[in-house]
C-alpha cells in the first residue's frame, strides 16, 4: 500500500517526520547528518540515515514480538519508516548496564566497570535548558507524565534492555547505555523514536571496541564501518 508523503511536521537534528493523509500515521525519515556535545559538533555519516532506519526497523520488530508496544507500523523505503503519530513525553529516558560517558564523568571513573543492577535516569527534552538530568518527583511536579504513566515507562524501559541486552549479547555485542523516548497514542504508552549506534553504546563483546556514535563524537576513525558492522550483525545475526 502506497503511503502519500505529505508536509514536513518537523526536522530534527538525526530525522524528518512528515505528515501523512492519515492523521495517526507520520513518515520518520533517517538523516544521514549526526551531532554531538549539544550541538556543537556537526557532521555527515555516509549512509547512516538507511542503516539506522534498518536497525530500529528490526529492532522494533523484535521489542514487539516480546509484547512491547512501539510506534513503528512497517518500513517504507531506505531511510523511512511508518510509525504511529504520538505526543511525545519530552523525557529522555538512559538505561545504563556499564559505567560509561556522562555517569563515569560523573563518578569520576573509567568506562567499563558492570553495574550490578540496570540504572534508569531521565533527562528533560529542553534544547534551550541542554537537557537536563530530572528526577522522578519531577517529572511529575511538572506534570510531564501522571505517576501511572512514569511506572509504566520505566517498567517498559527496563523489559526493553533485558531484551535487547540478550539480543545484542548473541552478536557479540556489549549493549553499555542508550537512549528511548515515550510516547502517547489512543490512551496507550509507546515507545517511539529510534534504536540504532546514535542512541546506544554498543561495544565489541570480544575486543571492547567501540561501534556507535561514540566514533564521531571523538573523531575516532571508521565511524561508518561501525555502523555497517551493528547493521551486518542485527540483520544478519542468528534467526530471531
Ligand atoms: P531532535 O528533535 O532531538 O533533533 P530527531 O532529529 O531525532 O531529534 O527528530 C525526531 C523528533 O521526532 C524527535 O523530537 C522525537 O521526539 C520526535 N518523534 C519520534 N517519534 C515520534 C512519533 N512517533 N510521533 C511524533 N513525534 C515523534
Ligand atoms: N543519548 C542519546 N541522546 C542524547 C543523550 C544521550 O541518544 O541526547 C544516549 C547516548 O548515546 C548513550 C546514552 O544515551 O548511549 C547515555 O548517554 P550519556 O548520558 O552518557 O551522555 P553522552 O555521553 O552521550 O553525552
Amino acid at each position: 500500500m502506497n503511503v502519500k508523503k505529505g508536509a514536513k511536521l518537523y526536522e530534527g537534528k538525526a530525522k524528518k517526520m512528515y505528515l501523512t493523509e492519515n492523521p495517526e500515521l507520520l513518515i520518520q525519515e533517517f538523516k544521514d547528518s549526526a551531532t554531538a556535545f549539544d550541538g556543537a559538533k556537526k557532521g555527515t555519516i555516509r549512509g547512516k540515515g538507511a542503516i539506522n532506519n534498518q536497525i530500529s526497523a528490526h529492532l522494533f520488530r523484535y521489542l514487539e514480538s516480546y509484547h512491547i508496544p512501539t510506534h513503528f507500523v512497517r518500513t517504507l523505503s531506505d531511510r523511512e519508516m511508518l510509525v504511529k503519530k504520538v505526543e511525545i513525553i519530552p523525557v529522555e529516558v538512559v538505561v545504563r548496564n556499564v559505567v560509561a560517558g556522562s555517569l563515569a564523568k560523573r563518578l569520576n571513573e573509567e568506562e567499563g566497570r558492570d553495574l550490578p543492577e540496570p540504572l534508569l535516569e531521565f533527562y528533560l527534552k529542553d534544547d534551550a535548558l541542554h537537557d537536563p538530568m530530572i528526577t522522578e518527583e519531577e517529572i511529575l511536579e511538572r506534570g510531564l507524565a501522571t505517576a501511572q504513566e512514569l511506572e509504566k515507562i520505566k517498567r517498559m524501559a527496563l523489559k526493553v534492555n533485558a531484551v535487547l541486552k540478550d539480543f545484542f549479547a548473541r552478536r557479540k555485542l556489549r549493549l553499555v547505555d542508550f537512549k528511548l523516548e515515550f510516547g502517547r497514542h489512543g490512551g496507550e504508552i509507546l515507545l517511539a523514536d529510534e534504536i540504532s549506534p546514535d542512541t546506544c553504546r554498543l561495544w565489541d563483546a570480544e575486543t571492547g571496541e567501540r561501534l556507535d556514535k561514540d566514533r564521531f563524537r571523538r573523531d575516532l576513525p571508521g565511524v561508518v564501518e561501525a555502523y555497517r558492522e551493528v547493521h551486518e550483525r542485527v540483520l544478519g545475526g542468528p534467526v530471531v
